[in-house]
C-alpha cells in the first residue's frame, strides 16, 4: 500500500461570479464545460452583459439537479493546472506501482 500526499492535489477557487442551482427534469448524471463563445441566443442570454470571450461555465449534473458556475479564465487555468498535474502524479504512479492500492494521508 503507497500513501500518497501531494500538495498539488488540492485546489480551491472563490470564484467571481456566483452558481446558481436549477432543476431540470431528466437532466442526468454529467460534468459539462461551456465555452459559450457563441453569438447563439442561447450563450447571449447565459453570458448576460458579460463580454464574449472572456468567461466560460461549468455544469455539475444530478438526478435533475443543475449547478452552473460561471468561471474567468484565470480560475479556469488553475483547476485545469491542478486536475493535469494531479492526474499526471496519479498516471505516474499507476504506471509504476502497478495496481497497488493508493492511498491518500491527511
Ligand atoms: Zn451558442
Amino acid at each position: 500500500m503507497i500513501h500518497l500526499k501531494s500538495e498539488g492535489g488540492y485546489a480551491c477557487v472563490a470564484p467571481v461570479f456566483a452558481s446558481t442551482v436549477e432543476e431540470v427534469e431528466g437532466a442526468k448524471q454529467l460534468i459539462s464545460i461551456d465555452i459559450d463563445d457563441c453569438c447563439c441566443p442561447i450563450c447571449e442570454e447565459d453570458r448576460g452583459a458579460l463580454e464574449i470571450y472572456t468567461t466560460m461555465s461549468m455544469r455539475l449534473v444530478h438526478n435533475n439537479t443543475v449547478i452552473t458556475q460561471r468561471i474567468t479564465t484565470t480560475e479556469a487555468i488553475s483547476i485545469a493546472k491542478t486536475l493535469m498535474d494531479y492526474a499526471n502524479v496519479l498516471v505516474e504512479l499507476a504506471e509504476e506501482f502497478g495496481s497497488e492500492k493508493l492511498v491518500e494521508m491527511d
